[in-house]
């Protein structure tokens, strides 16, 4: 396989609560239709730990190190739930990725509103955020430039990379980069 992770189902899915507590929560975020699903896919094997909201045990190989993380694939009409329950996309990560598509603006311009979402729901926390640019082998569809895609991560304080969800471009790169920001909070060397 491309990527060398090992994805399983929750054995005991009685206590899906204590389940997730036990792992890194990165949630999926982003307009309907920008390949969340396709990039958290290729993750997935047959076992889905929860039907309704996707969610996929993951263990990266990463520096010599395993860490699991849980993938959330969002769920538009969830997302839409106030910030204020507790039980809102907004609350519940550890980690987001922000995935807008870069043959779509307004995909683009959702994706820095849930940004400005985000850091108002979780103010004080320094929570690892990704901004991805997915569909970088529609070249000739592209509406949104690396350099803005760029910029706009400078701005929202975040990590930027451009994926190609279908040609598996840079998506273990994705993941690996969420390790190693998830550990260098977990290890306390954040500034
Ligand atoms: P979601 O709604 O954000 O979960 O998006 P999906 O993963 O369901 O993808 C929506 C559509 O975009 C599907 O038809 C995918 O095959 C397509 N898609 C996803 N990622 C890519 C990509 O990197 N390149 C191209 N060309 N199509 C993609
Ligand atoms: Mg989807």
């Amino acid at each position: 396989p491309v990527l060398s992770a090992h994805c399983s189902g929750s054995s005991d899915s009685g206590g899906s609560e204590g389940v997730a507590d036990a792992l890194f929560r990165v949630v999926v975020l982003g307009d309907p239709g920008v390949g969340k699903s396709s990039l958290v896919g290729i993750f997935r094997r047959e076992q889905e730990i929860h039907e309704q909201q996707e969610m996929y045990e993951c263990t990266l190989s990463v520096d010599g190190e395993d860490t699991t993380l849980l993938l959330m694939d969002s769920w538009e009409c969830e997302v839409r739930k106030p910030t204020g329950s507790s039980d809102s996309p907004m609350r519940i990560g550890h980690a987001y990725i922000i995935v807008y598509s870069v043959t779509d603006r307004s995909s683009f311009e959702s994706a820095s509103e849930l940004r400005i979402q985000l850091r108002r729901t979780r103010q004080a926390e320094n929570i690892p955020i990704i901004l991805v640019g997915n569909k970088t082998d529609l070249v000739r569809s592209r509406e949104v430039s690396v350099e803005e895609g760029r910029a706009c991560a400078v701005v929202f304080d975040c990590k930027f990379i451009e994926t190609s969800a279908v040609l598996q471009h840079n998506v273990r790169e994705l993941f690996e980069g969420m390790v190693r920001q998830i550990r260098l909070r977990r290890d306390g060397a954040d500034t």
